[in-house]
């Protein structure tokens, strides 16, 4: 009988850092220990397999100008995007989130990973490796100082934008069906940003720029392109996806996707309804392996931050997606490199180490 929990998963973007503060902070910490109503906790990654990733800071806006995932159930839609936080708001919830991880760290259940080695060994030893990643660049002020500490307390990855705008940039609204072509890019702070994360060896995340902003990285980054938890445009019409054209763009700087289970992503209707069967992430996954290559595809889960498919509402529920994909015909060596190796390849080139 194969064991479905392997080979485990690396992935590419969880909100579990936001929902444990949200739930009260430090108090919700032991509730990741011992089980949670929410898609990762340790018992759940224990269940399915789910080996670490990129745990985001995520600073929210006031809940009235948030994402309306309702909205998104209409068969055409166009959020307007909430206004952009100050650095004074968005630095202290910066700091909770990033406390969280750590306490997450000193209770024994993860481990916060600063190179590919590193997360190789935690998956080895059954450890949860996490990234201590930012989605949203609202905390980092012009002149790095915040940046250049957050990157020496472990700070790996960031995105200039959560399509709200920043600083640095503009993101994408959510909008179906539409490309990603809406508004301007990066800002000069942006260019100099990315320019920093590439000395500093901090990932920048494509996810959630526009497609100016997307160009933008792509002529200044010196680094493989990622786009941590991105979809296919050609095979769902959503803002948020990757046209051919930038995943050939991604394939060229030898970068990689995450595969988003965000429902809006995934189905053709571009509905934040659950009712999705597996076989259409697999549509996905192929149109994103044929564009890409074997070598820069992996999985970047968007849990307990989005309505996914019904099978896979916990990390617990990994192993069906696993079965689903071995019956569509992908090898052992193929699974190895989605759902983890791929990541691991393309952190060490991109962090050199
Ligand atoms: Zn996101």
């Amino acid at each position: 009988m194969r064991n479905l929990t392997q080979p485990v998963i690396f992935d590419g973007h969880n909100d579990v850092l936001l929902e444990l503060y949200l739930a009260g902070g430090l108090t919700s910490v032991p509730d990741f220990l011992e089980g949670r109503d929410g898609a990762i906790d340790i018992p759940s990654a224990k269940t399915g397999g789910f080996g670490g990733g990129f745990f985001a800071v995520f600073v929210p806006s006031p809940k009235d100008l948030g994402v309306n995932f309702a909205e998104m159930t209409k068969p055409t839609y166009d959020l307007p995007l909430p206004v952009q936080i100050d650095w004074e708001d968005a630095f202290p919830v910066v700091m909770a989130q990033a406390a969280i991880l750590f306490e997450l760290e000193k209770q024994g259940a993860v481990v916060i990973c600063r190179t590919a080695a590193q997360i190789k060994d935690a998956l080895s030893k059954d450890k949860i490796a996490a990234v201590f990643h930012i989605e949203g660049a609202e905390a980092i002020d012009p002149d790095f100082h915040t940046l250049d500490v957050l990157h020496q307390a472990g700070l790996r990855s960031l995105g200039p934008v959560w399509s709200r705008p920043t600083l640095y940039g503009h993101g994408v609204p959510f909008r179906y069906p539409s490309d990603g072509d809406i508004g301007p890019g990066l800002t000069d702070h942006g260019v100099r940003l990315i320019r920093r994360c590439n000395e500093l060896g901090v990932m920048v995340d494509l996810s959630h720029l526009n497609e100016a902003g997307f160009w933008d990285v792509a002529r200044h980054s010196t680094k493989p392109l990622v786009a941590t938890h991105s979809n296919a445009h050609a095979v769902c019409a959503h803002s948020r996806n990757l046209t051919d054209k930038q995943l050939a763009a991604i394939r060229e700087s030898d970068g990689m996707v995450g595969l988003n289970f965000a429902v809006a992503f995934l189905r053709v209707d571009g509905k934040m309804l659950p009712d999705v069967p597996l076989e259409q992430m697999l549509k996905h996954l192929d149109h994103l392996i044929e564009h890409l290559g074997e070598d820069r595809v992996g999985f970047g889960s968007d849990y307990d931050g989005a309505i996914v498919p019904e099978a896979l509402t916990s990390c617990a529920g990994l192993p069906e997606l696993r079965h689903a994909m071995a019956k569509h015909g992908y090898n052992d060596a193929l699974m190895s490199k989605l759902w983890h190796g791929n990541w691991l390849r393309v952190l060490e080139k991109t962090w050199g180490e």
